[in-house]
């Protein structure tokens, strides 16, 4: 998987180099990070990316040739998808990671001020992405996010495969509770159940406080959680 960024900030990339899992995925090319500097690209001797919009209005908008000539100076791998960042797209989500980690390179291309002149996205982006229902001031975050959650599902990235699967919204609905030692705490107690060793019982624990907290926490996801694990207790007879 390789991700190409477009971006006016693109220093703001090398935070994700705190992440241990980030920087080891680098190193074994599981995944490939090239940041492509949108200024560069700019036009005029000033390197100007960005104009007025054209009726008036608040703030600037990043103007089309910059952007296409940041784009068209990327080599295209055979699968390839161009997204931007945007408040206006669709939600970002588990699923949508899990569906995009499949595709072997993502451009995603960061706006900054009003956004992007609309016949950029009509006639060069494929699909334009949201990670939530407020706005920021630029894309680098919502870019940053999208690779961190995509390349999780990677084969290698993450050291127990497992934990992926088992991760909440990964099974359709919220993981179940954790503890670790100490076994007491001021008087708060780790229940028994886990203390047990019997693996059939703890498994059984978990689903149902997997179940109860998707319930009370995100009812909308219960339906996919219970018929997952119906599936497992069947797949276990
Ligand atoms: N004027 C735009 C609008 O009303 O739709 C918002 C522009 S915003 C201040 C600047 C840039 O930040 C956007 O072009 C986009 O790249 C990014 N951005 C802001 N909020 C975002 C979000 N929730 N998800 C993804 N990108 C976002």
């Amino acid at each position: 998987m390789r991700f190409d960024v477009i971006s006016l900030f693109p220093s703001a990339f090398e935070a994700l180099s705190v992440s241990k899992i980030w920087t080891q995925a680098l190193e074994k090319k599981s995944v490939e990070l090239v940041v492509h500097d949108l200024r560069s690209f700019g036009v005029g001797p000033h390197k100007i990316v960005d104009d007025a919009p054209y009726g008036g209005g608040e703030g600037m908008l990043l103007k089309l040739e910059p952007l296409v000539a940041a784009l068209e100076s990327i080599e295209r791998k055979k699968s390839s998808l161009v997204l931007c960042m945007s408040p206006q797209g669709e939600t970002f989500s588990q699923g949508l990671a899990q569906d995009l980690s499949k595709i072997d390179q993502l451009i995603l291309i960061c706006g900054r001020y009003e956004g992007f002149d609309e016949r950029f996205i009509e006639h060069w982006v494929d699909q334009c992405i949201s990670i939530g229902d407020y706005v920021l001031t630029g894309g680098e975050l919502p870019a940053m996010v999208m690779m961190d959650a995509i390349s999780r599902h990677l084969p290698g990235v993450l050291g127990a495969e497992q934990s992926l699967h088992n991760d909440s919204l990964s099974r359709g609905g919220l993981k179940y509770p954790q503890y670790t030692r100490p076994e007491s705490f001021r008087g708060h107690k780790v229940l028994k159940v886990l203390l047990s060793g019997h693996h059939g019982n703890i498994e059984l624990w978990r689903q149902e406080k997997s179940e109860l907290r998707t319930l009370q926490k995100r009812p909308d996801l219960l339906e996919s959680l219970i018929a997952k694990n119906t599936g497992l207790k069947k797949l276990k007879k």
